[in-house]
């Protein structure tokens, strides 16, 4: 049997990276690709030496080439956190039309089942809860999450117009918070703000009275559900995530006893269009993949934090101005 290849973009990301050992691990020729924007070489850098991985540095938003076969693509090129966004808001608009449109067409040429990283922002600030994938969402275009959400609307509309119109091979995921190894200590999401904060001896930085609510997955129960999604004949939406719920308030609590920090919390403003709570309706999930998490909090939280401590006293420094 020929070996399997597989496109991975955002191969230099936390979820693409990760994509990338999984998808080596199951015998595939692994085709990574990144403009490295708020990617990073050192999350790949140990599958340079493989035969069965390549990588180009490219950006998903231009022509993407490809020589050569593909059976599979995952579209997972995209600034993903508040602060990256907020920084780069036209990139993530653009990779989540121009990149998907250009990843949907390769696929098409190649004659490739892909799969488009959605996202519980699709959502955006709940009304209904735990949120399924029926319910359209609540999402201010022109906020400052706009420019995310509304990409990743569009990247799912673009990607269903391909498999009706085109009868393309498309499945999308809505990924909810996820974490675990190689996330960005500077991303400026939670759990790396809390546990760097907590690792540099700062106060940690909740924001508002931290009532509002996430659900965290870690990240091989989330790769784990992608890789069964992508294995399946289910076109529409699913939800991955971890539907265990805690307030941010609570999180940061857990966070302070894990580290054994002495530092507190401390309250700043909230954030424009701060989604009140987030939880994931994983019955489609559960009945179409089999799938649902299996890490506990506690022992994801303990795996992670051991990650971050071990990088370097640089790296740790690196962030310490984007809080406070
Ligand atoms: N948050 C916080 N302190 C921080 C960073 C984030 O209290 O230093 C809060 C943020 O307001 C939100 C939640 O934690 O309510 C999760 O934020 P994150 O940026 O991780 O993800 P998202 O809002 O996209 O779910």
């Amino acid at each position: 049997m020929t070996q399997k290849r597989i496109l991975i973009t955002g191969a230099a990301g936390f979820l693409g990276s990760h994509l990338c050992d999984r998808f080596v691990k199951e015998g595939y020729y692994v085709v990574g690709m990144d403009n490295l924007i708020t990617g990073d070489l050192k999350n790949i850098e140990h599958l340079f030496k493989l035969k069965e991985f390549e990588f180009y540095h490219h950006d998903v938003s231009k022509f993407i080439h490809v020589p050569g076969k593909l059976d599979y693509i995952l579209h997972f090129a995209s600034p993903a956190s508040p602060i990256d966004y907020l920084k780069i808001p036209i990139q993530t608009l653009k990779v989540g039309s121009l990149g998907t449109h250009n990843c949907l067409g390769l696929a098409k040429e190649k004659q490739a089942r892909i799969l488009v990283a959605s996202t519980s922002e699709v959502y955006g600030d709940p009304t209904v809860h735990p949120q399924p994938e029926e319910y359209w969402g609540n999402v201010n275009p022109v906020g400052p999450r706009g420019v995310y959400d509304e990409a990743k609307r569009f990247q799912e509309a673009m990607t269903m117009a391909y498999h009706t119109y085109h009868g393309l091979e498309t499945r999308i995921v809505r990924i909810f918070n996820t974490y675990g190894p190689r996330m960005r200590l500077n991303d400026g999401r939670v759990l790396p703000a809390f546990i760097g904060q907590a690792l540099r001896g700062e106060d940690l930085t909740m924001f508002g009275d931290g009532s509002q609510t996430r659900s965290f997955c870690y990240v091989d129960d989330l790769i784990e559900g992608i890789y069964r999604l992508l294995m399946s004949d289910y076109v529409y939406p699913v939800n991955i995530g971890n539907p265990d719920e805690i307030s941010i308030k609570a999180f940061g609590e857990e966070i302070i006893k894990l580290t054994g920090t002495n530092q507190k919390l401390v309250s700043m403003p909230l954030p424009q269009d701060d989604p009140k709570q987030r939880r994931p309706d994983i019955s489609k999930a559960i009945a179409l993949l089999g799938w649902e998490p299996k890490v506990s909090r506690a022992e994801g939280l303990k795996i992670t934090y051991d990650y971050f401590k071990n990088l370097s006293p640089e790296e740790l420094r690196k962030t310490a101005h984007r809080f406070g």
